[in-house]
Parts: C-alpha cells; structure tokens; sequence
C-alpha cells in the first residue's frame, strides 16, 4: 500500500504586536538567525526523515507587506513555497490550503505549524505523525495544563474563582488534519462568523473528534520579549540532544 503523504503548513503572516519589537516576531534573530529560518529549517529537516508518510512539500502564508522574505534562506529552498496570508491566522491557513489546490490530494495529511514555534521537536513530530498514521480524523500535539487556573473578570483583577484543570490541555502545533476535510471545516467555520484560534477547534465545529498526542511543553510559541532568551535555551538543549543520538 502507498504511504500517505504529508504537506507543511506555515501560517507567518502576523505582525506579532505583543512582541513590541518594529517588525513582524518571525523576523527576529536567535543566534543570527531568523525565527522563521530555524523553525522551517527544522521541519524540512525532521520531515525527511519520516518513515510513515512521505513529505510532499511546505506551503508558507506570508503578511502581502512582508519585506524580509527575500532575506531569508528558506526562500531559496525549492520544497517551500509561498503564498499571501490574510486578517486572521485561520484566514492565512485557508489562503495557504487554497494554493496547494490542484497540488494536494483530499486525504492527503496536512500539518500546520505556527512559525512562532521554532523550538519544534523530531521527536514530537514523528510522534505526531506515527499515532495518527490511520486516524481518520487526525488530532494535535498538546500538553496537559500544569498551574492553578485562575478565572478573572475581563479588564478586572479580582479573582473570581478557580478553574478545575483536570482534563485541561494546552493545544501546540503542529495540527494534522486531512486536505480536504480541513479546508471544508475552515470554510464553514468562517461563513458561520465563528472565531478559530487553531485548526482543531474548526474540526470539532465540524463535529469530528481531532485526537491530542501528548507534546513536549517546551514546543513554546514566541509571543511576549522574555520568549526570546528561554527559545535560544531551548533550541540550545534540542541540539545538545540531537547531536548526541
Ligand atoms: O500572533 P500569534 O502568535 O498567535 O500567531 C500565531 C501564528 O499565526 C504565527 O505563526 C503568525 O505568524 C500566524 N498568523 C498568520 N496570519 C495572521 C495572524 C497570525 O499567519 N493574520
């Protein structure tokens, strides 16, 4: 039988405000390098070296006054291509999705993976892809909740009260769904005004069930400037660990 296939998603069209930094967060540098670069350096790296599908490319949804691309060295790979991204990041996602068309089969498996996550494992990757290998829906990396929750009223400080966490999980990426049953919740999601933080919550409005496979809680999104330095010390101990297999 033919291994399934996989596609690279990266939406990398916002401009990362709450990192207060004069230009768009994947374009900062860690050790020299852009955000962006190591975080698709990475997963063109790891992709390869996949056993239960095969990578068929990356599709990468830029911001239409991106200035740096030109500057990156993933522009030059010939796996990656690059399309316009839109308001919101599941608008990016749809505008990537819709340029694979025509490329991408409907039960080919897509993952998407946020370019603000540079510190992405091999390990958390191929986990990912191997549970959910013959899963018909797909699922998400995630990790279980690990502080006292905290429910505070909007614009206030006063605690309400506290918040049950058993059951609670931080959703990560990558997210892997499938092509086509994907893009059609998207869609839906979208012509019924409702709000999408993650490809996963678009299936579950779409009544599948994503599955979550447990990640490493350092897979950190870069939102706030202290992400900066704990992301270089990551990235530091991920290669320390490679480096030693
Ligand atoms: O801002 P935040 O970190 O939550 O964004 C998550 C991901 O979505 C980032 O990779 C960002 O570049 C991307 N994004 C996008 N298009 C938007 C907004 C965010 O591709 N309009």
């Amino acid at each position: 039988m033919n291994k399934p296939r996989f596609w690279l998603v990266i939406p990398a069209a916002g401009i990362g405000q709450r990192m207060q930094a004069g230009c768009p967060k994947q374009y900062l540098r860690i050790r020299g390098r852009y955000i962006l670069d190591i975080t698709v350096s990475r997963l063109l790296a790891f992709a390869n070296f996949v056993d239960c599908a095969d990578f068929a490319g990356c599709m990468i949804a830029l911001h239409p006054d991106d200035e740096c691309w030109a500057n990156t060295e993933t522009s030059g790979d010939r796996r990656v291509s690059s399309c316009t991204g839109g308001r919101e990041r599941a608008d990016s996602v749809q505008a990537a999705l819709q340029a694979l068309s025509g490329r991408a089969d409907a039960g080919d498996w897509v993952l998407v993976h946020d370019v603000a996550r540079p510190c992405v494992s091999r390990e958390d990757l191929h986990r990912l892809l191997s549970s959910l290998a013959d899963h018909p829906t797909g699922g998400l990396l995630a990790a279980p909740v690990t502080d006292t929750l905290k429910r505070v009223r909007r614009g206030g400080t006063n605690v309400d009260g506290t918040e049950d966490r058993s059951g609670l999980w931080r959703a990560l990426t990558p997210q892997m769904f499938r092509y086509e049953a994907l893009s059609r919740a998207l869609r839906q999601a979208e012509a019924n005004h409702q709000p999408v933080t993650d490809e996963a919550s678009a299936m579950e409005m779409a009544g599948s069930t994503p599955q979550v496979v447990e990640g490493r809680p350092d897979n950190i999104k870069i939102t706030v400037p202290a992400d900066l330095a704990l992301a270089e010390f990551i990235l530091g101990q991920l290669d320390r660990n490679d480096h030693s297999h």
